[in-house]
């Protein structure tokens, strides 16, 4: 026999008949909350496409259905309209958690549906999060956290290295998010400590591509919808802040990859290539519209200065980095937001 079905073979034997996690490599059956939202249809996409199982439970919070709609029909494929803050019971190889409302607008908006309290316990970060490790826990599924560099609030290091602590304010406006996600990671270390779960944790950076919400008040949805409406671009503050803007596909690559290899991580995701707002107008300018404007407008409170992602840990551990640079990931989400906005083209959303 081949040497490649010996060692398939060894890893049976060693691991007392149960088939190994990361060898199975057809037909899992995979949860992913959260994945009618941005990033999720994305992951539900590749999975999809690599022949799994695929459940999505999504409240609608702010996923649409018109996200994974091409999957409907596919018996592979399950859509769950479900609040993760409610108990869920469902037998599954591995669970991605993304379920978060994860732009500022709406978690301004709902501050207290989106995190914590640590009374009412009723949170989507907390209460939520608890309830998927208490389900990977009872049936022993692998369970991977989406968290967010809004962990490092805002940075005394930079680049941001995994083993940085933060600086956040945990009174602040968008403590909501920053500490509800701290919050999250504890749980999640917990579990894996205490009872023994298997997990992943990814810290994703600011990420932009097609099926974004279009009013989310996130910078790059924001810049782009804009300059195809013909408004002028609002730069808060100075627009001397910066951020380091990631293509979903990379993302999406970093957190299989992730949730198929043997490290807990944290691990930062994103792309190190840094700009400020400022340089972010002037590339959505050359991208849709030389002539669009831009306007000043007042910063909002606890706005990070600076963020850009040490991804040597990724590199090293996990083979992965980003492919996709700002200019070449632009035009794909612009063609997106000009077929929502005028819906002048064939829906196709990918
Ligand atoms: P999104 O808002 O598009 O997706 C989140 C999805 O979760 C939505 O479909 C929403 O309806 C669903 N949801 C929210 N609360 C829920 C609940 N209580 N029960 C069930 N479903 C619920 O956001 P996204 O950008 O796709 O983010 C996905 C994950 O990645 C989030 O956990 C977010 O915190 C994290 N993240 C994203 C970014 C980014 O730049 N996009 C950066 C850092 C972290
Ligand atoms: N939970 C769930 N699905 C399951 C198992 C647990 O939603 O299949 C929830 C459960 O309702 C609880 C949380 O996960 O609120 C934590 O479960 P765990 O068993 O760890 O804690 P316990 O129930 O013992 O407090
Ligand atoms: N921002 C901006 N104009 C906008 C929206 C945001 O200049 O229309 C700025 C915002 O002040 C912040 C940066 O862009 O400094 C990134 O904001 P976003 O909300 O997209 O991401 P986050 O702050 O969560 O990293």
């Amino acid at each position: 026999s081949s040497p490649r079905r010996d060692f398939f073979a060894d890893k049976f034997v060693s691991s007392g008949g149960k088939i190994p996690l990361g060898l199975k490599t057809k037909g899992r059956r995979i949860v992913v909350t959260g994945g009618a939202g941005f990033v999720g249809s994305h992951l539900v996409d590749r999975l999809m496409a690599r022949g799994d199982s695929v459940i999505v439970v999504d409240n609608f919070f702010t996923g649409r259905k018109e996200n994974v709609m091409h999957h409907f029909g596919n018996p592979r494929f399950e859509m769950i309209r479900h609040d993760v803050v409610e108990p869920l019971l469902l037998e599954v190889d591995q669970i991605y958690h993304l379920a978060c409302p994860a732009s500022p607008v709406h978690y301004k908006f709902n501050p207290v549906k989106t995190i914590i309290s640590f009374f009412y316990l009723t949170s989507t970060n907390v209460v939520g999060t608890l309830n998927m490790l208490g389900l990977a826990k009872r049936i022993g599924a692998r369970f991977l956290l989406t968290s967010t560099s809004e962990v490092y609030g805002d940075p005394l290091q930079h680049p941001q290295v995994e083993t940085y602590w933060g600086n956040v304010n945990p009174i602040g406006v968008r403590s909501c998010y920053d500490e509800g996600k701290r919050t999250a990671e504890t749980l999640t270390m917990d579990y894996h400590r205490g009872a023994e779960v298997e997990v992943r944790i990814a810290r994703i950076f600011n990420t932009y591509g097609p099926r974004m919400c279009i009013d989310d008040g996130r910078v790059v949805s924001n810049f782009v919808a804009q300059a195809l409406r013909k408004e002028p671009l609002t730069v808060y503050g100075d627009g001397k802040q910066t951020r380091s803007f990631q293509y979903v596909s990379d993302l999406v690559e970093g957190l299989m990859r992730l949730m198929e290899g043997e490290h807990v991580g944290p691990f930062n995701l994103g792309n190190p290539g840094e700009f400020t707002m400022l340089e972010l107008a002037q590339v959505v300018q050359e991208t849709i519209d030389p002539n669009a404007k831009i306007e000043f407008k007042p910063n909002t409170e606890d706005d990070p200065h600076k963020r850009k992602p040490d991804i040597t840990k990724a590199k090293d551990l996990l083979g992965w980095e980003p492919k996709v640079a700002l200019r070449k990931g632009l035009p794909l989400m612009v063609s997106d937001f000009r077929q929502r906005i005028f819906g002048d083209q064939k829906e196709d959303g990918a």
